[in-house]
């Protein structure tokens, strides 16, 4: 199937906002609602349509996530789904989780960021604020072949990708300072092939830990050795 135009007016304006990013703005790059306004004259809502965009997966900024942004700016980060092929990006009903679904979700995750361990509130170190946790849904493919939406917590951080996140290569050339011999040398390995090699206890820990609660108990379950 071809893919439209953002010009053509037989598309609705999700679909022409959409394309209108990928085809003029470009990803990586900022726009402002005045140009967008402008682009599509007479559309009533264009704001509204594009941010509708998200809920398919795509990936617009504003100056709360990216601060390099001014207030009546966006940065188009990522496309999304394609929402101009049929069935995509159709609005998908809404079901917000109740507070006693998130608070037993972050008690069951000992209120830790399963994606990089940190706590509510605490600071990420060097300047870039405290964690703000919230609940998100991830895609579980069960034992049975099964796939479900479990709950699981998450920072803002690690829900954004690190984005606009700063390196401090002071602290980071402190830190190496501290080494010992040994962890010294594998460091420098480790560089050498420009990755890192895990072994393939490390490689379960390391995915276990990132599972919403439910399915970390499957996978203690089956640990223990006991039936699923
Ligand atoms: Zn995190």
């Amino acid at each position: 199937m071809n893919v439209p135009s953002w010009q053509d007016t037989s598309y609705g304006s999700k679909v022409r906002v959409a394309r209108w990013l990928v085809e003029v703005v470009g990803e990586g790059n900022r726009f402002t609602k005045a140009a967008m306004r402008e682009a599509f004259p007479g559309v009533a809502q264009i704001d509204r349509r594009m941010r509708d965009l998200r809920e398919a997966g795509w990936v617009i900024d504003t100056n709360r996530e990216d601060l390099s942004l001014h207030s009546n700016e966006h940065r188009f980060v990522a496309e999304g789904e394609p929402v101009w092929l049929p069935g995509k990006g159709k609005a998908k009903p809404k079901s917000s989780l109740t507070a006693t679904q998130r608070s037993e979700a972050m008690k069951a995750d000992s209120y830790l960021c399963r994606s990089c361990g940190v706590g509510a509130g605490e600071s990420f170190g060097e300047g870039h604020g405290t964690a703000q946790l919230d609940i998100a849904r991830r895609q579980v493919k069960l034992a049975n072949g099964d796939t479900e939406r479990q709950l699981v917590t998450e920072c803002h951080r690690c829900r954004i990708g690190n984005r606009g996140s700063e390196a401090d290569l002071t602290d980071l050339l402190r830190s190496v300072g501290t080494l010992g011999p040994v962890e010294r040398k594998v460091l420098a390995q480790w560089m050498d092939a420009d990755q890192r090699t895990y072994s393939l206890l490390e490689r379960l820990w390391g995915t276990y830990r990132t599972l919403p609660a439910e399915a970390r108990e499957a996978v203690k379950q089956a640990v223990r050795g006991e039936s699923q």
